[in-house]
């Protein structure tokens, strides 16, 4: 379980999180939507800790993620410890071009959890039967689609088998005809329960597999609901404005 508790996150003098409140209960799927600019990914990388908040709490599982010493070994130690139980997927994939598809699932397995190389490459095989990119194995990124990356990026982030998974529009770079075959592996993620986070400019696919929706503008939550209240009958103006004109 994720608790985001009264997140604030300045850049300079621009206040982009103004006191964010949100909690991702387990085996729950959660999308964030809102304007460009609004302060989405900014929320997303201060779960995983790609950004450092200036005041509030995020916590997993009941463990303070954000803590007040910012440097030192042990606080890197924590930071590798929550990034291990945090799975980030990105709109533009970040695969590691060198590597083979296998390879690129299951380096973090191996250099983070000391998992034995045949032990890893079997359980990197089952994720990419799961994403169905199995015979892909021995390719490098180059030589795949955008989708079939995006694929390979979410088999790397389960690989590490974590207690929950970010999506930072992970479909938003993809040719349209692309898309699908993405929102299909994340909707077998939600079938089999993965507590998931989305940010997503999608607005059918947030309808589809959320639990609950928030609306964010300005660095604050504007609305949240139920997808079915918040996609079909928000209380706020500003929600149905940006609505009108994203459904
Ligand atoms: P989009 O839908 O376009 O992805 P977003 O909701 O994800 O937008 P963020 O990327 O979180 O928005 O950005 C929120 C605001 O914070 C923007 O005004 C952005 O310019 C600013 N911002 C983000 N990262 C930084 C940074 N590292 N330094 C300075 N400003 C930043
Ligand atoms: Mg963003």
């Amino acid at each position: 379980m994720v608790e985001i508790r009264n997140v604030h996150k300045r850049f300079g003098d621009l206040e982009v999180l103004k006191g964010i409140n949100l909690t991702v209960n387990r085996g729950k799927i959660i999308s964030v939507i809102g304007p460009s600019g609004s302060g989405k990914s900014t929320l997303l990388r201060s779960v995983n800790q790609l950004e450092v908040i200036d005041q509030g709490k995020i916590l997993l599982d009941g463990v303070q993620v954000n803590r007040p010493d910012k440097k030192g070994l042990a606080f890197e130690r924590h930071i590798n410890h929550i990034r291990q139980n945090m799975g980030m997927v990105f709109q533009h994939f970040n695969l590691f071009p060198h590597l083979s598809t296998i390879d690129n699932v299951t380096l973090a397995p191996r250099k983070l959890k000391g998992m034995d190389k045949n032990v890893a490459r079997e359980l990197g095989m089952e994720l990419l039967d799961r994403v169905g990119l199995a015979e892909k194995a021995e390719v490098f990124p180059n030589w795949l689609s955008g989708g079939q990356k995006q694929r390979v990026a979410i088999a790397r982030a389960l690989a590490m088998q974590p207690k929950v998974m970010l999506f930072d529009e992970a479909t938003s770079a993809l040719d349209p005809e692309l898309v699908d075959e993405v929102n299909r592996v994340m909707r077998g993620l939600a079938e089999e329960h993965m507590t998931m986070l989305i940010v997503t400019h999608e607005m059918g696919f947030a309808r589809d597999v959320s639990d609950w929706a928030m609306f964010m503008d300005g660095g604050v939550v504007v609305e949240e609901g139920t997808p079915d209240k918040l996609f079909s009958d928000p209380d706020q103006e500003r929600t149905r404005n940006f609505l009108s004109k994203h459904l």
